[in-house]
């Protein structure tokens, strides 16, 4: 074999495959590309979801690791990583949707799908159907010929509102329509595919990933067909995540069940010093008995109802403005499911421009603070609390 000169050698080092011992840790792939010793193989690699890697917009190993161990978790048949929880949304929504289809949602959404389907609905010609998520007769009674998905969130943002999952899958049954449910606020803690609904999403920004470190976002389906329908149209959308985010992604779900864990007790615990509090007139958390969908939770998330809630400041919205600023440990962001603490009070920040009636339309108060909560002791997150709550008054 000729030696090959210096500039030709420098673009083709050796790469190095174990043998003999196998990374117990998920190798990160960063890579894009992948080279065929055979044509065939490579004509082959465009056929599907599960072929071989070719090219990391379709496919890369440590993509796939995360996908296979988010499908083990949620009990699926296959999962498909993305840039970013609106990617796995989107991907979803607009691979299984076409002009003239009817979607039946949640009216209390996250911002952006509630943004986006708004946008199918003015600029696709999407028919929208808001629904409370209260009973599942609101979905018989939107039901038309035309419907074909049905949308839900396990736990909505910020009420803690929790809807019952195998009522509305049940009450889609045999209709044809796939129910899709955002499930951030629960991985682990619920699992949506076991309860009847077709297809999960998650915003790996959050929970999952955990730390803060990375954006990413991935969909769960329990049919191999639905995946293979939302994988060809997300190689067209680009959607795809990144193989270092999918790393951080896949490093973040071996702590899941710890963090879910510890995080609920906190919350709970949080919660029930909240309501005992003069400055609060309400809590919302499903793991307090007066939730209204307490009982439900019990059923639904029977090992703790996550690390969000919400309460009420009695002093409206100069309350919460104090209460943000004089929170030390606890920080101000918009985020959630991170091992640190974090409150958002959405009249003074992102819902600033809306009055008391357009906020308690959103199912917001005046006076609303979330609170997303980490991993710290629960007597130095209280500490902190309780003396804004003082200032607060
Ligand atoms: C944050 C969030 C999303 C969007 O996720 P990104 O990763 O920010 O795109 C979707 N749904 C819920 C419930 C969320 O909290």
């Amino acid at each position: 074999m000729t030696r090959h000169h210096p500039q030709t050698r420098a673009v083709h080092p050796s790469v190095v495959a174990p043998e003999g011992s196998r990374p117990l840790g998920v190798p990160i792939y960063q890579g894009h590309l992948f080279a065929f010793d055979d044509a065939g193989d490579l004509a082959a690699a465009f056929d599907g979801p599960d072929r071989a890697f070719m090219y990391s917009r379709m496919s890369n190993p440590t993509v796939r690791s995360f996908e296979l161990a988010v499908t083990e978790l949620e009990g699926g048949a296959g999962a498909l990583a993305t840039a970013s929880g609106m990617g796995a949304i989107n991907a979803v929504l607009t691979a299984l949707l076409r002009s003239g289809d009817h979607v039946i949602a949640q009216s209390s959404l996250y911002g952006g799908t509630y943004a986006l389907l708004r946008d199918l609905a003015d600029r696709w010609g999407v028919e929208l159907t808001h629904i409370s998520g209260d009973d599942p007769a609101e979905v018989r009674e939107a039901l038309r010929p035309n419907t074909r998905l049905l949308y839900l969130e396990t736990v909505a943002n910020p009420t803690t509102h929790v809807t019952d999952l195998p009522a509305f899958a049940g009450a889609v049954r045999g209709t044809g329509v796939l129910t899709v449910v955002d499930n951030t606020f629960a991985p682990l803690l619920c699992r949506p595919i076991e309860h009847g609904v077709d297809v999960v999403v998650h915003s790996a920004t959050k929970f999952i990933g955990g730390h803060g470190d990375i954006l990413g976002g991935v969909a769960v389906f329990a049919d191999p067909a639905v995946h293979r329908r939302v994988w060809d149209h997300a190689i067209e959308l680009g959607s795809t995540a990144d193989p270092f985010a999918a790393w951080l992604a896949v490093r973040g779900l071996a702590t899941l069940p710890l963090r879910m864990a510890r995080q609920s007790a906190t919350a709970l615990d949080l919660a029930r010093r909240l309501a005992a509090h003069p400055s609060v007139a309400r809590v919302h958390y499903p793991g307090l008995i007066d939730h209204p969908q307490h009982e439900l939770a019990r059923h639904l998330l029977p090992d703790g109802s996550g690390g969000v809630l919400a309460f009420e400041l009695a002093g409206g919205r100069e309350a919460g403005r104090v209460f943000s600023e004089a929170v030390r440990l606890v920080s101000l962001g918009p985020s959630l499911g991170n091992v640190a603490t974090l409150a958002m009070h959405p009249a003074s920040t992102s819902h600033r421009q809306m009055d008391a009636a357009s906020l308690a339309a959103a199912g917001i108060g005046e006076g609303t603070v979330r609170l997303s909560v980490g991993l710290e002791h629960p007597d130095d997150l209280w500490a902190d609390i309780e003396q804004a709550l003082e200032k607060a008054g």
